[in-house]
């Protein structure tokens, strides 16, 4: 009893979360002119707007208000039709879930969808829920299935391995966090949105390919999203489950000359779009930055977080999901293609891979 009403009273605070969160939803589309980008459309398949930054909260301080329904507003403006937001605890995709549910309410788009899953650098939490690890897993699975009926949630993740931040969590546990991710995608059904991290010190890709090869029965599709990793990282994940695996491509994978070399190379039939938001911006310093074909006044608009004005300008150094149109843009450059097919194309496999799978019922 006392569980229940504690659950209760934790559900109807994440909803009031929720409900705050979009009270600025209609917000007046904002300042990203979009005059030569209207015909096309993006999905992008990751999106972390349950980060404070979102909520105007940096490293614990207030910057400015919650801004959500401006962000959403300027991905709209650009032709996002629908976001996935990256969730990665158990209680992030819980509140995830009641997101993408309250936004339905509102209906202005995009449509906001969820993932359920740990992240790498919190795999710990598997082996830290007091009720064990395989407890941790069936609260995963709950979320999910609950999610999967009414299509809030769309794939299982983000989960993976990341060797770049062994700090916040040990190799060993990673790796046991990223198999159990399997049972969960197998159970309902549902593609997987994976992490993979480490080209330095400690290399990822072995490990990776290891588990993954080992669990592809019965899995549907999967994006490896944020994907910096050398040309040969790429063929090897691909060849894991040929025409199940895509790449998920954002700023992060266009920062150096050789992300450059890399992303000519896949072809686009293989690649999906994301931002990563807030995080993987495109940066001026970045190789990627000189491929862009935006307005003027799309970057500069940007300004410190403390100057920001909701609906008026972007947070400098804060990425958000209309930057997709910037992501399409760089990956055309480079590939020498017109933007429009880069949409296209993209749209399509992300719309194959997150939904176009049976539900379970
Ligand atoms: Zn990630």
């Amino acid at each position: 009893m006392r569980a229940r009403a504690t659950s209760l009273a934790r559900t109807a605070h994440r909803q009031t979360t929720a409900r705050r969160i979009f009270s600025t939803h209609r917000a007046a589309a904002a300042p990203i002119r979009a005059s030569h980008a209207m015909a096309m459309r993006f999905i992008d398949v990751g999106a972390n707007m349950m980060d404070d930054m979102f909520r105007g909260m940096y490293r614990g301080k207030r910057a400015h208000d919650d801004d959500t329904g401006a962000v959403l507003a300027r991905a709209r403006a650009v032709g996002v039709e629908k976001i996935i937001v990256t969730c990665g605890t158990l209680e992030e995709a819980r509140s995830g879930v009641d997101m993408v549910r309250e936004s339905r309410m509102i209906n202005a788009g995009p449509e906001l969808y969820a993932t359920v899953g740990v992240h790498p650098t919190r795999a710990y939490a598997f082996r830290d829920d007091p009720e064990g690890a395989d407890a941790h897993v069936a609260k995963l699975l709950r979320v999910a299935e609950d999610g999967a009926r009414d299509g809030a949630i769309v794939a299982i993740g983000e989960c993976g391995l990341d060797y770049d931040r062994l700090e916040f969590c040990d190799a060993e546990t990673q790796r046991e966090a990223f198999a159990r991710h399997f049972e969960l995608a197998r159970a309902v059904g549902l593609p997987m949105f994976l992490h993979m991290r480490g080209g330095g010190e400690h290399v990822v890709i072995d490990d990776f390919v290891d588990i993954f090869s080992a669990n592809t029965e019965g899995l549907t599709m999967c994006v490896v999203h944020s994907f910096d990793g050398s040309l040969s990282d790429a063929e090897r994940v691909l060849a894991v489950a040929p025409g199940r695996v895509f790449i998920g491509v954002n700023g992060c994978s266009l920062r150096s000359e050789a992300n450059i070399d890399v992303i000519r190379a896949i072809p686009l039939d293989v690649m999906v779009l994301e931002t990563d938001a807030p995080w993987c911006g495109i940066k001026r310093t970045h190789a990627g930055y000189a491929h862009l074909d935006l307005p003027p006044e799309h970057f500069p608009l940007a300004v410190k977080k403390d100057k920001h004005v909701p609906g008026e300008t972007l947070v400098r150094d804060r990425n958000e999901p209309a930057h997709a149109l910037a992501v399409a843009q760089i990956i055309a450059g480079i590939k020498g293609i017109d933007v429009n097919v880069v949409a296209d194309v993209t749209y399509r496999n992300a719309q194959r891979v997150f939904f176009a799978q049976k539900r379970i019922e």
